[in-house]
């Protein structure tokens, strides 16, 4: 192979991906985290694999691989062992788990059972699903404003996929925090125990309306409510 920097995959098929995310453990091969580049190792693989050589990367650990490339012999054991694939690895504040958490959103009473906690007109800015297989990771899509107000994609069903610059994620304890530089809107999702979610916040314009969303409260440009997040419900509130 050409190079030896890694680089995000391109043109994967829908199988291929699959492929990659179970041969990882559907998450990071380094740290576990489950928003995920898809990314190629300047290493050669068996020739078995669809994508040979490619793997989930978080956003921090490609960056970080990126700026300290590692040795071919490091390559191939991050490969051939995925954090993810070792029975003792500590996985209890990583998104698994067979059922839609248990969140913290919106005032003190759990809702359950909600894919998308806030829904205005046909936007929404957290889609939460279950992986369609039945195993593996909490499927994560994000969609926060740009300094148009507009929503972008930033992560899709887990994939880190920013379609503007300036975006940045962050792992930090059982939290994924999702950030610009160029706009306010942020997500911080807490996976706090097994099966639970507490939404830290969840800001971000959709056109003229501002959502702001905590573990207590939702505004809707300013204006505040408590336990209006319906459980069972697709959309727990919709503007
Ligand atoms: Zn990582």
């Amino acid at each position: 192979m050409a190079g030896r920097d890694i680089v995000e995959a391109s043109g994967l098929s829908e199988d291929a991906e699959a492929e990659v995310r179970h041969r990882c453990g559907y998450g990071c091969i380094r740290c576990g985290v489950t928003v995920y580049h898809y990314a190629v190792l300047p290493i050669p693989d068996e020739p078995d694999w669809e994508a040979p050589a490619t793997v989930l990367l978080c956003p921090e650990c490609y960056a970080l691989l990126r700026r300290h490339p590692l040795s071919a012999e490091q390559y191939g054991l991050l490969l051939r062992r995925p954090v993810l694939r070792d029975p003792d690895f500590y996985r209890q504040h990583l998104p698994f788990g067979s059922v839609l958490p248990q969140m913290r959103a919106g005032g003190p009473v759990p809702v359950h059972d909600v894919s998308v906690p806030v829904l205005a007109g046909d936007q929404a800015p957290l889609i939460l699903s279950l992986p369609a297989s039945g195993v593996g990771a909490l499927r994560i899509s994000l969609f926060l404003s740009g300094p148009d107000h507009v929503l972008r994609r930033v992560v899709d069903a887990n994939h880190w996929a920013p379609e503007e610059e300036g975006w940045h994620f962050a792992h930090r304890e059982s939290r994924y925090v999702v950030e610009s530089d160029r706009s306010d809107a942020r997500a911080e999702l807490d996976f706090t125990a097994p099966g639970r979610l507490t939404v830290v916040r969840l800001r971000t314009w959709i056109g003229e309306v501002l959502i702001d969303l905590t573990p207590d409260w939702l505004e809707v440009n300013g204006t505040r409510m408590t336990g209006v997040i319906a459980s069972r419900q697709l959309a727990g509130y919709r503007l």
